[in-house]
């Protein structure tokens, strides 16, 4: 049986762990997201030109590993995650990568895969650097177990400190790996925090601990199901 993967944003960093994992074998990929293709996105998004600006971005990314790549067409949901709907969309997924470019979609996924206990791998890159988590629930450290709440106050977001270019791409390829690992005989049993900084070059890989307090993991948890309160506006788009 394959894997159905859930790919929550197909921007920046979904766009190429997307490409990265059409080629593999035994995955049913499944794009959500409801952005449209602007141009600024163009040198990024390596897969699109002129044509496809104004286009979805999830419909144009599954036509484009059709018919250029010569892989099984993605399933397309153009919406995005809501307190309504990510409970639905990751009960249905064996495994959820989110690539999204807010820290409310981000928590809320998080929550969505711990309280549904489906593995999931997070990307994230601002300025000069990135992140990928993955999480595997129960047996590892969770989301919140690393970054405990949304922000509050004036945090870095990707509108006002932009993101390099070539980091999206470094963090959508480790997200495909870390994906292909959590698929392969040998999963990893503890989450694995890498980080990337293009200014030195380097990736700095860690193992993280859970949380004994963890409002979504600990045996005490006070998340117990989905709460549209506990996730503000969006703080940046891209
Ligand atoms: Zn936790």
């Amino acid at each position: 049986m394959s894997a159905r993967v859930l790919l929550v944003g197909v921007g920046g960093i979904g766009h190429p762990c997307a490409l990265a994992l059409a080629a593999v074998p035994d995955i049913e990929l499944v794009f959500l997201d409801d952005d449209r293709v602007e141009r600024s996105n163009l040198h990024r998004l390596v897969a699109f030109d002129e044509a496809h600006v104004g286009a979805p971005k999830a419909h144009a990314l599954a036509e484009h590993i059709e018919r250029e790549l010569h892989a099984t067409r993605p399933v397309v949901i153009v919406d995005r995650a809501t307190p309504d709907s990510v409970r639905a969309h990751v009960d249905d997924a064996d495994i959820v990568v989110e690539g999204s470019d807010n820290f409310a979609t981000k928590f809320l996924v998080a929550d969505a895969c711990g309280l549904a206990g489906k593995p999931s791998v997070h990307g994230a890159a601002v300025g000069w650097s990135g992140t990928v988590l993955s999480v595997v629930p129960a047996r590892s450290a969770c989301y919140r177990c690393v970054f405990e709440d949304l922000p509050v106050g004036d945090a870095v977001d990707c509108a006002t400190a932009g993101v390099f270019a070539p980091v999206t791409a470094m963090i959508g390829a480790v997200m495909a790996a870390h994906v292909r690992e959590m698929l392969g005989p040998e999963p990893a049993r503890a989450a694995k925090l890498s980080h990337f900084d293009a200014t030195a070059g380097m990736f700095r890989h860690r193992t993280m601990q859970r949380r004994s307090d963890c409002p979504l993991c600990c045996e005490a948890r006070v998340i117990t199901a989905i709460d549209a309160s506990r996730y503000s506006a969006p703080l940046c788009s891209h």
